[in-house]
């Protein structure tokens, strides 16, 4: 328990857990099997850098191996610590059992700040990560396969797996021993967008469901809902640009590092985006409303709230001005289970993280299953679902042609029904599928059981007897 009455991180998932498994019939014994991290990795390690050696300290933590490999991201953040990265490891148990992913829950984190490194010395010092955690097979395409996180993105992946094929030149399967790779070296179409495309997909299954919508206190569709995001990083950055330009929400606010900038008639996300890139924060972003503290805004008036960066951002000190009716976790932990309980007391819908952001980790698995198989998706169907495809617009074509018929094919529809699907479209539609069945899976048990009253609780009841049935199904 911190001085502030805030339990930690991992405590903090532990009592999500404890809450949803009180109201199971796990054995004795299992409930704290599933809960507790197996081990945790530390490592250190020097660099030479500017002349100097500088030390570095990392880790690798497995939380269950109740299938095989572990998978999770590798953060690289000023702030890592040990605690961290064990609730970041468990989160991403009960995340793969969620959206079925074979995989047991892994996190790793290296203490830095990145972008007090240039590219060559960010380069020296993940491959010499990616080394210490190696051989220790705490990287590899059977037991443990990292991805992107914060701070980290498809140029750390491709060092990675680099140094992975360095160290096991006869390894055929070595380009699995990583996701979120850069698809020139191995990664899968649709990676990048993955973790904002999913909240952008959960979202449209959430307002497919108008049950759900009015528990929310909200009606209609994601047309017109005011959103505010906070953190503009990968998973803010799509799940905003989607979701305004797609299904025509307004981004109203975007809290950054350096405050928060807001418009009512919506922020254009990517020129907003340019404007970080170019200018290192939001202040002064043309046309928009700049005030300086940035996490006040957590508070604004809004149908949607998006917290996109950091655990713990929404806690006991503000959820009772909370005033969005839903919000949807992209960042993994935003919410603290003190603040969980504050917000379910108040009627506000959380749709948790284990589930809202959980793209990236389904798209990993497309790129793992990519590269075990060693073919791009469609390469073997696409000219054949198109030849077919081809069969029916010839006869379509021909009908149409016959003075007696009065009808025409509308101009575009040969164009479009004819193309196959490639890489990404097959990527989007195995997420799309993944984040409604999860959806539908969790807002069973939330309809059905009376005693459960939200959706974060279904969903960490769902997962637990995912990996309880899979341990029972092993004899333990
Ligand atoms: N770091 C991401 C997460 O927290 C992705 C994990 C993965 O793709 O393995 O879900």
């Amino acid at each position: 328990m911190s001085a502030t009455g805030e339990p930690s991180f991992r405590q903090s998932v532990d009592l999500m857990f404890n809450r949803a498994a009180a109201l199971m019939d796990l054995p004795p014994g299992l409930e704290e099997k599933i809960r507790v991290c197996n081990a945790t990795y530390t490592v250190r390690f020097g660099v030479r850098l500017r002349g100097e050696i500088r030390t570095f300290t990392g880790y690798r933590s497995v939380h269950s191996e109740h299938m095989e490999p572990a998978k999770g991201g590798i953060r690289f953040a000023p702030n890592v610590n040990q605690d961290e990265v064990e609730a970041l490891a468990s989160l991403m148990t009960y995340k793969c059992a969620l959206v079925e992913t074979p995989f047991g829950g892994s996190k790793g984190g290296l203490c830095i700040d990145p972008r007090h490194y240039d590219d060559f010395e960010l380069e020296q010092i993940t491959r010499r990560f990616a080394y210490e955690l190696i051989k220790r097979d705490m990287i590899n395409p059977a037991q443990n396969v990292p991805a992107p996180d914060m701070g980290t993105g498809e140029r750390e992946m491709a060092v990675i797996a680099d140094q992975y094929q360095r160290m096991n030149t006869t390894d055929i399967n070595a380009k699995a021993c990583v996701t979120g790779k850069p698809p020139h070296a191995g990664g899968i179409q649709g990676r990048v967008e993955a973790t904002g495309r999913g909240v952008q997909y959960a979202l449209q299954e959430f307002f497919r469901h108008p049950e759900d919508i009015a528990a929310a206190g909200l009606s209609g569709t994601l047309d017109g809902k005011r959103v505010v995001v906070q953190g503009l990083g990968n998973v803010g950055y799509h799940a905003a640009h989607f979701l305004s330009t797609e299904d025509g929400a307004i981004i109203t606010h975007v809290i950054e590092r350096d405050g928060v900038v807001s418009d009512p008639e919506g922020l254009n996300i990517n020129a907003l985006r340019d404007w970080i890139a170019e200018n290192g924060g939001v202040r002064g972003f043309p046309g928009a409303e700049y005030h300086e503290e940035g996490l006040k805004a957590l508070e604004a008036e809004c149908d949607i709230l998006i917290p996109a960066a950091i655990e713990g951002v929404i806690n006991m000190h503000n959820a009772q001005s909370i005033k969005a009716p839903l919000i949807i976790e992209a960042a993994n932990g935003p919410v603290t289970a003190g603040a969980d309980e504050i917000l379910r007391h108040k009627g506000t819908v959380i749709i948790p993280d284990l589930y809202a952001n959980a793209g990236g980790v389904t798209v990993s698995y497309f790129e793992w299953v990519k590269n075990l198989s060693h073919i791009r998706f469609g390469r073997m169907q696409r000219r054949q679902e198109e030849a077919r495809h081809q069969l029916i617009v010839d006869e379509l074509e021909r009908l149409s042609a016959d003075p007696g018929i009065n009808w025409q094919l509308t101009p575009n529809f040969k164009e479009r029904y004819l193309r196959g699907a490639g890489e990404l479209e097959l990527v989007r539609s195995g997420l799309d599928d993944t984040m409604r069945a999860a959806y539908q899976s969790m807002r069973e048990v939330w309809h059905t059981r009376n005693d459960v009253t939200d959706l974060r609780t279904a969903g960490f009841m769902v997962s637990i007897g995912r990996v309880a049935a899979s341990y029972r199904a092993k004899g333990l």
